[in-house]
This record gives C-alpha cells, structure tokens and sequence, in this order.
C-alpha cells in the first residue's frame, strides 16, 4: 500500500521547524518516530500534503530528571526513557507503563512524545500523563505555552495543539513521600494496544492508611480517563484488600463495545485492574516490595 503524495522536509533547528509549521498550517504534519503516522500514511487513512521530519532536531533528544520529575524531549524514544535508571527512580510508573508499549523494534523508534500527542485512547502515556497530572510544552513562532493534561486530550486521535505548533518536552512529576504507582494492562497479546489499562497512585498518611487513590485509564473511552477513588478506601491500612475502589470505578466508567471487547468485559477487566493496581502502588507507598 502507497502513501498519497506529499512534499518532504528535514529541518535542521527547532526555528526552521516552527517556520516550516507556520507556511502550512494545516496541510503540514510532524514526522517523529513514524510508528502511528507511517501506517496511517500507506493506509491512506491521513493525507498531510507536507511532512516535517524532526528526526535532525538533536536538541530535543533528551531525557532529564530531577526531584520535581522527568522532563522527555521530543525525540527522547520510548527505548531511551525506559532503559533510563534516573527515570525509573525518579516516577517508576514510566517504565513500568513504557514496558507495556509495542514491541522493542517500534519502541527503538517511536518517541515518548509523539505517542502523547497522537492521543490514541489505547496508548499508555496519555493515561499516565493524565494521572500524574503532568504537561506538554508546545513550541510556534509566537512563542512557547504549556499544556495541562487535562486540557490536552480532546477526543480519539485529537488534542489541543494547533497545526503549527510542535510539542517539544513532556513533564511527568514525580511523587511526593509515602506515594506509590502501579500500571497493568490486559492485551491479547504482549504488545498489543490493551482492551484495558489502569495506572494507579496511592498517597499514605503517617500512619500508612490511605489518604488518597486515584487511577487513570486507556481503553475506556475515547481520551484518558482519570477517576478518585479515595471515598470508600479512606483509612483503610496499605495492605488491605481494594476491591470497593474497584467496584467504585465499574460504577463511574462507561465504555463503549468494539470488536475487541464487549463493554461488560472491560468492565470487569477495569474492577479486578484497579483494586490489584491501587494495593500495589499502597504497598510500594509503604516500601513493601511486591511480591503479587
Ligand atoms: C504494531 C504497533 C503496535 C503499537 N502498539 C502500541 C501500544 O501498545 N501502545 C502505544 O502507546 N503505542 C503503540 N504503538 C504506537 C507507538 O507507540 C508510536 O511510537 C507512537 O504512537 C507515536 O510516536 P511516533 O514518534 O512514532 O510518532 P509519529 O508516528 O511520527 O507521529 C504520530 C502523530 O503525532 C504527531 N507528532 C509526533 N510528534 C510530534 C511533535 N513533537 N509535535 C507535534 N506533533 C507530533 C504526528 O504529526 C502524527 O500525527 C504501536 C505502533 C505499532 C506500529
């Protein structure tokens, strides 16, 4: 299968890049690591008429952390930020998540930011991204503005960045003291897009009870889902059993059927997930290393 015709260039700095967004709008689209957009392309399912490849864009391959959280470059690849030992100490609900992305091949080259701003409502940094309440920093030749999660994810496929503009760093905060994560997903195969995902995050009072319990989905609807969770696990210990946040986020998620899953089993998928996750990252909060 052939992709439609479009012009190709390789800008050579971050400036030409935006100049080249800027003549055309619309008409112009981002080539990062290719893994959604080549498909898309030969599918014929996306008919940009010119293709700005950032591959040569050396400045924006960067990982970076510190205490207030990891800092991801747009042409950081998935490979990089999950191999990255700062990242894992820093938030470990990325690699644990980036793990569950593609294969290594596509991994090799797929960048962490390009999955985030092509927004498929499968993907896993969306949901993470969301849950962390983290942000994205667009770049156009009328400056730079930072994007909020919750502000980025407009629908499947859609978010809030405007056609001449380039993402060009994600931020993920990390977590404070006595705050733990977790991520799990069930695909029919390893590597799949997942028929449910759920990223969790428990936060622990002195005591080591829980004082807050919030997860984020893929899967269940067409943007990132985030839900609290706390109300009937407040107080409870950190190794208690989490089902009634499960049973909570059966009631409050609603998902469509599709040909891969019907809404009920993604249902149960999203209960039996996020009371495993929530004791998980409870137990990491409290220091327990896993042993389920
Ligand atoms: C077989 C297969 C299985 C996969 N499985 C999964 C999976 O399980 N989970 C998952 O999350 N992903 C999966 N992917 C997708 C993969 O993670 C891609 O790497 C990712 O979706 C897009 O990153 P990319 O760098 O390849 O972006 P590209 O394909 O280059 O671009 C994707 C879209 O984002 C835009 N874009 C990219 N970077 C920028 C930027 N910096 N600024 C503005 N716009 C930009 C492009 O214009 C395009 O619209 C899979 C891909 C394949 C081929």
């Amino acid at each position: 299968v052939k992709p439609p015709t479009f012009s190709y260039r390789r800008p050579s700095s971050v400036e030409e890049a935006l100049g080249l967004l800027a003549e055309d709008g619309p008409q112009a689209k981002v080539l990062a690591g290719g893994q959604s957009l080549i498909p898309l392309l030969s599918m014929r399912l996306a008919a940009p008429g010119r293709l700005v490849d950032i591959n040569s864009l050396t400045e924006l391959s960067y990982v970076r952390c510190d205490e207030a959280g990891v800092r991801v470059g747009a042409l950081a690849r998935h490979a990089e930020v999950l191999a990255d030992p700062a990242v894992a100490a820093c938030q470990p609900l990325l690699p644990a998540a980036l793990a569950c992305v593609a294969h290594p091949t596509i991994r090799n080259r797929g960048t962490s930011l390009g999955s985030i701003v092509h927004a498929d409502p499968a993907a896993e940094l969306p949901a993470v991204l969301s849950l962390l309440g983290g942000t994205v920093i667009a770049a156009s030749t009328d400056g730079r503005r930072t994007i909020g999660a919750a502000e980025l994810f407009a629908g499947p496929l859609e978010t809030s960045l405007r056609p001449d503009e380039l993402a060009v760093e994600a931020f993920f905060p990390a977590c404070p003291q006595l705050t733990g994560t977790a991520f799990e997903e069930v695909s029919r195969r390893h590597g799949d897009y997942a028929l449910c995902g759920v990223a969790a995050l428990v936060r622990l009072d002195d005591d080591l009870r829980i004082a807050e319990a919030r997860a984020g989905y893929l899967s269940m609807a067409g943007t990132p889902w985030v839900l609290d969770l706390t109300e009937p696990v407040r107080g409870l210990a950190y190794d208690a059993d989490l089902a009634a946040a499960g049973e909570l986020a059966g009631r409050l998620l609603d998902p469509e059927p599709d040909i891969h899953a019907t809404a009920e089993y993604r249902l149960q998928l999203a209960r039996v997930l996020t009371a495993r996750t929530l004791r998980r990252a409870a137990r990491t909060a409290a220091g327990v290393m896993h042993d389920d």
